[in-house]
């Protein structure tokens, strides 16, 4: 019987797979003990391939979720030295400083909020703020907005599970101003929480007050805004601006008008790094950030970075450079022509989405290639995986969603695969 070799010398023949040592050694391990070791590269490949990495989304959906939502171009540091960064020091006194204040006080700036907190993601921005400002108390809400986000992310859970008591008002078509006076009266209510409806839209008998009405009541109001759209007027989209954003409520607007705090996302219509947002009132914001959960859910230092860079590109007027405005504004023409210039498949008229869970059924014309057949999992086979669309029987990728630096790439692959 000939004896299998060696779990060194089998992770030693697999230098050249792109793995570092201890997953060489994983990837000997596995094809040994399936007795399979003259296979190991298999193994090895395998393992890469359930490594994180970088993919092209050829699917046309900006924000996708699936794919890590608003793509970041991380601006290369001139400094190529050790990334450290005064996060939490005040350079002037050398003292101890909060990480929050440089990074949100940019933000609070730019949409005209007293004060603003960065925590990790949308869904702590509200957690956070319940149980800061409504622990053991009640929370007003209409019954037209007691929604799921995704992901299981369902508000009435989330305010039971913050220790806090749901007071529904209105029924799911109509909730008046009427109802939340009600409510006022014969509740303590905490706060008034308010819901934009991201991922739906209702039609027809409906009516919902907006939040500038709201703010008579004399209980703090909250506006869970959702994608993190900093300016209704969108500047950084030219004018007019496009017709896919005029239900989306901008932070901006929303404190203008009367919200006492807004919570939102960094990576939906933000176009920045996965983060959530608290921002107005001061003495509400700083409340969230003296609360211990804060601790619990405060982003780190790369998080911090992306969205500086991120805020920076708005207060620069440059919001139209970020990666995730950049797509949105592509003209279909652009599309067209490097569909035609990458020479394979057939050049095709789609349909493509922001995405993210936010604006739905609002659909961005767009242009991309078509192939014949199902080549989807061959195509996410690739060295760098593309991922694509069904369309009836055609692959499709859009390239709305591609970067042109990438087209070269995507014409030799489809090559070798057709
Ligand atoms: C997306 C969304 C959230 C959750 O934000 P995450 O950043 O995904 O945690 C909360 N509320 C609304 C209205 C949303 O659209």
């Amino acid at each position: 019987m000939v004896r299998p070799p060696s779990v060194d010398s089998l992770a030693h023949s697999l230098e050249t797979s792109g793995l570092p040592h201890q997953l060489r050694v994983e990837a000997a391990r596995r094809s040994i003990a399936n007795n399979d070791h003259g296979n190991a590269a298999r193994y090895a490949k395998e393992i890469l391939d359930d490594l994180l990495q970088p993919v092209i989304n050829g699917t046309g959906v900006i924000i996708h979720t699936n794919l890590g939502r608003s793509p970041l171009r991380p601006e290369r540091s001139q400094r190529d030295a050790y990334r450290y960064s005064n996060l939490e020091i005040d350079l002037k006194s050398g003292k101890r400083d909060s990480r929050n204040k440089r990074v949100g006080s940019l933000l609070a700036g730019y949409i005209g909020a007293q004060s603003a907190i960065i925590v990790n993601n949308g869904a702590s921005a509200i957690f956070l703020v319940l149980a800061a400002h409504a622990l053991g108390r009640s929370v007003i809400i209409s019954r037209g907005e007691l929604v799921e986000i995704g992901g299981g992310f369902r508000i009435p859970e989330v305010l039971a599970s913050a220790g806090v008591q749901l007071v529904e008002v209105g029924t799911t078509n109509k909730t008046r101003l009427k109802d939340y006076e009600t409510a006022a009266k014969n509740s303590e209510a905490a706060l008034i929480l308010k819901v934009h409806s991201s991922n739906y839209r209702m039609t027809g008998f409906v009516e919902s007050v907006p939040v500038s009405q709201l703010g008579s009541l004399g209980i703090p109001v909250v506006f869970d805004i959702g994608s993190g759209l900093l300016d209704e007027a969108a500047p950084w989209m030219g004018w007019p601006k496009p017709s896919w954003l005029k239900d989306e409520p901008g932070a901006r607007q929303s404190l203008a008008a009367g919200a006492d705090l807004v919570t939102f996302s960094g990576d939906k219509l933000l176009g920045g790094p996965q983060a959530g947002i608290i921002a107005g009132r001061r003495e509400m914001v700083e409340t969230c950030a003296r609360h211990p959960l804060y601790r619990a859910l405060r982003p780190g230092n790369l998080v911090l970075e992306a969205m500086g860079a991120t805020l920076f590109a708005y207060l620069d007027n440059r919001a139209d450079e970020l990666p995730l405005w950049r797509m949105a504004k592509l003209k279909v023409d652009e599309l067209k022509t490097r569909a035609e210039r990458i020479g394979v498949g057939r050049p095709a008229p789609l349909r493509a989405a922001i995405g993210g869970g936010s604006l739905p059924g609002q659909e961005l014309d767009s242009f991309g290639i078509a192939l014949k057949g199902d080549l989807t999992a061959k195509l996410r086979q690739l060295e760098i995986p593309v991922v694509a669309r069904m369309e009836g029987s055609d692959t499709v990728i859009d390239l709305r969603t591609v970067d042109p630096s990438d087209d070269d790439y995507l014409r030799r692959s489809i090559q070798s695969l057709t």
